[in-house]
């Protein structure tokens, strides 16, 4: 018998007639993979590639990195802008100025009968930083509210908040490097080789050279919790208590890092105390994790010369999500895995430039991981733009999640929405569909015509995407990376920072500031911003600030395929061309005393569970195919040929049970509504579970409960209860197809 091929017949990568490489940096996750757009002869892009000589992705793109030239011209996209009176009426094309002048009159009208705040403003994480930069600039120095947030609160609030709690500023302390040099990996709530492939493929390599063990934490049977050598399948919701438990038996059985602790970290005695309650008995009743695993990993992480913690949504999406990720901290400071090369905690971050609307677009605070809270901050900012510091409020608005419910209760009656699709990404839809009928008015600036929640704007602004403008973004180990425009925007598409500037220009407060004609220039003076120079004030702890980007310029960024802050003018002057792997290597934390703070997380149930009626867990996550709402990869060939449409994975033990076959539609329905999804028989969930991806317009968050983080106000995406019933097959199909609008 003959095996493999008879004849040769290799795969030929057809000619695509490229012309021209210009960079970039991937406009999709957070891994920040640099990117080259080839150009044919009449300038259009044809094709992608990864940069070889690129630290970060070395020469390799995703799926949708790869295919990610098709989005210039995709299906959708927003080609002049549109006016209407009311929501559902025929939309009218209109010139730039007349969509401008009716988005500025609306908002000064509504602000002067209602009062400054009730202009909402929820941003992005799709934007380019000197955007996000100029957005608040405009937001906070020019329209006033103080109801300004971005999306990234729908994912990595929980992680900022964290962050702030324990060391006493935002900003991911590792790198992917770090990989390199652990010798232990505890991963929580991460599919990495399908959110993140790259970061992966780094951890895979690492792990070629070097093992060690990789500790998988998640509810379901993900691809990562496959390759891992150790998965706890934990409870939905409970990471905060195998975490205390973890602690536990670290300080039970002396193997904390006693020296450490005591130079650099405040708080132990409560935090000690606190860790007592959780022995891994107690623990594994409300975990789902037996106590000699809890035990045994406890041992590894802690034996380890160098462990380091990883996550994503698992620990995020939660009502305990900012404490999650203090737990998380917890256990790296008392193990003395802080800063060092292996040892760290490190959120891995989702959307392309998530990192960059923290740092710099204001919408939690002032640009430069500033603090409204803090006199001298709003002070040096006002400098800056050329405004009065009084007009800044001295804590933060509403996040967009406190946002919608203000709408609802009447307090916000005008809504700008830039690169982002409520509609499909807030839990709850069918209570956010109400929600957004009730605006005065409402404003939509997208890449994409079709998104779903364009349907309840009075006015889109059709904004230019990813290399059709300059900029930057940074992504999860802070890497400040560029993307050159490869070809003008579309259509009468704009830049996002066009369109900010000149809105801004319609109030007075807006034509007296400077606003700068370049991205470049917009980056210098950020710069100023980012720096101790006399004029602004230095961290907390009295040392240099931490997110200097004083070194950097775009060609340095571009030469070094990406550099990490903080790179000061100091490191540029030395002639250095890498920026900074790591933070706190020096142990100097950004609280006042330099000290990380323990904090005792005590753990409360508080949850929608099943029950009776509603007897799974409904669980969420990504598929590698898609990203986010489907607003860009639902257009692309291969992205929407391997991932057509929402499915559900159910056991097969519970699948038999309710009489439901593989391939079957089925109806789920929730508390708040019902959503018809195809089931797909599968070992990776536990029987009291399924799972489907977040990514479908009209699926599961027509589902989900979204409770609230108490700190950050991030929903708990992953935990609410559903119930299965039978469908009509043929009524689901159509239905299906229906929903499938692209
Ligand atoms: Fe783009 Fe992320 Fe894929 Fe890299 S891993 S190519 S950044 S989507």
């Amino acid at each position: 018998m003959l095996f493999g091929r008879r004849k040769k017949n290799p795969i030929k990568l057809a000619d695509k007639g490229v012309m021209e490489w210009k960079y970039a940096t991937c406009s999709y996750c957070s891994v920040g993979c640099s990117i080259e757009i080839g150009l044919n002869s009449e300038g259009r892009a044809v094709t992608t590639r990864g940069v070889g000589g690129a630290d970060v992705n070395r020469g390799k793109l995703c799926i949708k990195g790869l295919s990610e030239a098709q989005i210039f011209e995709a299906s959708g996209r927003g080609s002049e802008p549109l006016i209407r009176g009311k929501i559902f009426e025929p939309w009218q094309s209109c010139a730039w100025d007349e969509a401008l002048d009716k988005t500025a009159d609306e908002f000064k009208r509504i602000q002067e009968k209602y009062g400054r705040d009730a202009v909402a403003v929820v941003s992005t994480g799709q934007i380019m930083t000197e955007e996000f930069y100029t957005l608040g600039k405009l937001v906070r120095g020019v329209i006033g509210t103080n109801n300004y947030d971005g999306n990234t609160t729908l994912c990595m609030a929980s992680a900022v908040s964290g962050y702030k709690r324990s060391f006493g500023s935002d900003g991911p302390p590792g790198c992917y490097d770090d990989f390199e040099h652990t010798e232990c990996l505890l991963a929580f709530g991460s599919n990495l080789p399908e959110q993140h492939p790259i970061i992966y493929w780094r951890l895979k390599e690492a792990l070629d050279k070097r093992k060690f063990p990789v500790i998988v934490v998640d509810p379901r049977v993900t691809m990562f919790a496959q390759f891992a050598d150790i998965h706890l399948a934990i409870t939905p919701g409970t990471d905060l208590v195998l975490l205390n438990a973890l602690a536990h038996v670290i300080l039970d059985e002396g193997l904390q890092d006693v020296e450490y602790l005591e130079q650099h970290c405040n708080g132990f005695a409560q935090m000690r105390e606190l860790v007592q309650l959780y022995n891994p008995v107690y623990a594994a009743k409300i975990c789902g994790i037996d106590e000699d695993t809890i035990r045994n990993v406890a041992r590894l992480y802690a034996k380890a010369d160098s462990a380091m913690s990883i996550w994503t949504m698992g620990i995020n999406q939660s009502t305990h999500g900012s404490d999650g990720v203090c737990a998380i901290n917890n256990l790296n400071l008392i193990t003395g895995n802080m800063g060092k090369p292996g040892g760290t905690s490190l959120s891995i971050t989702g959307q392309c430039n998530a990192m960059g609307t923290r740092e710099w677009s204001s919408c939690s605070g002032l640009p430069g991981y500033r603090q409204l809270e803090n006199e001298n901050h709003r002070k040096e900012v006002a400098a800056v733009w050329g405004v009065d510091p009084a007009l800044f409020p001295s804590e933060r608005g509403l996040a967009q999640t406190d946002i919608f419910p203000a709408i609802e209760a009447g307090e916000i009656k005008a809504l700008w929405l830039v690169a982002t699709n409520p509609m499909t990404s807030m839990a709850n839809s069918p209570r956010i569909r109400k929600t957004l009928e009730k605006l005065e008015f409402c404003v939509v600036q997208d890449s994409y015509q079709d998104a779903e929640s364009v349907q309840y704007a009075h006015v889109f602004l059709p904004g230019a995407v990813w290399a059709e403008k300059e900029g930057c973004f940074t992504n999860t180990e802070r890497r400040v990376n560029i993307t050159r425009a490869s070809q003008p925007p579309f259509a009468q598409s704009k830049p996002d920072g066009w369109i900010f500037t000149q809105l801004a220009r319609r109030w007075q407060r807006g034509r007296a500031m400077q606003w700068a004609e370049t991205p470049e220039q917009t980056f210098e003076e950020m710069k100023r911003l980012s720096c101790a120079d006399g004029v602004n004030s230095p961290g907390a702890n009295g040392s240099p600030r931490m997110l200097d980007i004083s070194g950097m310029t775009y060609d340095k960024i571009e030469r070094a395929r990406g550099l990490q802050w903080p790179f000061r003018e100091s490191d540029a002057q030395q002639g250095k061309v890498v920026g900074t792997a790591r933070l706190y290597s020096d142990g100097e934390f950004q609280f006042p005393d330099g000290k990380a703070r323990l904090l005792a997380l005590p753990y409360i149930e508080n949850n929608e569970l099943p029950c009776g009626d509603f007897p799974f867990w409904l669980n969420s996550g990504r598929v590698v195919e898609h990203f986010h709402t489907r607003t860009k990869t639902g257009k692309i060939g291969n992205c929407n040929k391997f991932s057509p449409t929402a499915y559900m994975e159910i056991n097969p033990d519970a699948a038999a049970e309710q009489g439901v076959e593989h391939m079957q539609y089925v109806r789920l329905v929730s508390r708040r509504g019902d959503a018809i999804v195809l089931a797909q028989l599968t070992q990776r969930v536990p029987y009291n579970m399924v799972f489907i991806p977040f990514h479908f317009h009209e699926c599961v968050n027509r589902l989900s409960l979204g409770l609230l983080d108490p700190h950050s106000r991030q929903p708990a995406f992953k935990q609410s209860a559903v119930r299965i019933e039978a469908c009509d097959q043929a009524e689901a199909a159509r239905t299906n197809a229906a929903m499938r609008t692209f």
